[in-house]
């Protein structure tokens, strides 16, 4: 069952995606068809005709980019489970986003001493990890606080607690990304995580970090898993499953894909 719900979600996703590309495309070729067809009516009028290239030109480049996106979307590989030690894991994503996060970020690293060491995707686990530090980073323009945090947490019973629906019981790994930001109102969070969802400037936003980070959680077996306060900050978690000991796959099993940022 909960195989088929994450299915008929991803499904539902795909449904969405697909009808926003086609609407996102059907506007771009109105565009070039609106301004060519007025092109061919004034042919003399060189100002006009310029004009009328120029949106021609650049719902075109809307087009590549849309077709861009999609390119970026189909490049999903199988996931590559290895052993992964979190702390140094979170190490180097921390070095990497030192570059990357603007100097009035603070960075904190919060890890238990006891974790267990993960079987995942370590490029794609630190592909979402630095996604959704950049999300935070993009919510706190005026500079704050990003937190990285490692715990485990034992789900015994099904919708119990605060964690996502549909969670098998079993022993996860809970790697939270925490900021001081914005946070996000309802009709955000309502639509957040939907392929193509942004509240970014053209260019700027993608709408594809939250989806990705959670197909790579529920391919590993997990969620994804988000709570925000407006004006207080916004903690996205990835509950990800620690393999117990005899029911470890191969650590060069791989999984079908769910996608990659890339
Ligand atoms: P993108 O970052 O390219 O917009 P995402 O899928 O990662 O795409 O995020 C979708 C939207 O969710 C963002 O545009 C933003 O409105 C909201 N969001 C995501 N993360 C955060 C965050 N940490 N704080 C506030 N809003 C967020």
């Amino acid at each position: 069952a909960h195989a088929n719900d994450a299915q008929s979600r991803r499904m539902q996703a795909l449904g969405q995606l697909a009808g926003g590309i086609a609407l996102d495309f059907n506007n771009v070729l109105q565009a070039v068809e609106g301004a060519t067809t007025l092109i061919d009516r004034q042919p003399a009028n060189e100002a006009s005709v310029r004009r009328l290239a120029t949106l021609a030109n650049d719902a075109a480049k809307r087009g590549a980019a849309i077709t861009n996106r999609l390119l970026a979307l189909g490049q999903r590989s199988d996931l590559r489970a290895e052993r992964l030690d979190v702390t140094t894991m979170l190490g180097e994503v921390r070095e990497t986003l030192t570059h990357s996060l603007g100097s009035g970020i603070t960075v904190r690293i919060e890890v238990r001493p006891d974790l267990p060491p993960l079987l995942a995707d370590r490029e794609q686990l630190e592909t979402a990890l630095i996604n959704l530090a950049t999300n935070a980073r993009d919510a706190m323009p005026k500079g704050g606080s990003l937190t990285l945090a490692a715990e485990t947490e034992m789900v015994s019973m099904e919708g119990a607690g605060n964690r996502p629906a549909g969670m098998r019981p079993g022993r996860y790994l809970r790697l939270a990304v925490t900021d001081t930001g914005t946070g996000m109102d309802a009709a955000t969070l309502a639509r957040a995580g939907e392929p193509f969802f942004t509240t970014k400037p053209l260019g700027i936003g993608t709408g594809l970090g939250l989806p990705m980070a959670r197909g790579f959680a529920e391919q590993s077996g997990g969620a994804l898993q988000i709570d925000t306060k407006p004006g207080e900050g916004t903690t996205v978690t990835l509950w990800l499953p620690v393999a117990e000991a005899g029911a470890m796959p191969r650590p060069e099993a791989t999984m079908p894909a769910p996608g990659k940022a890339r």
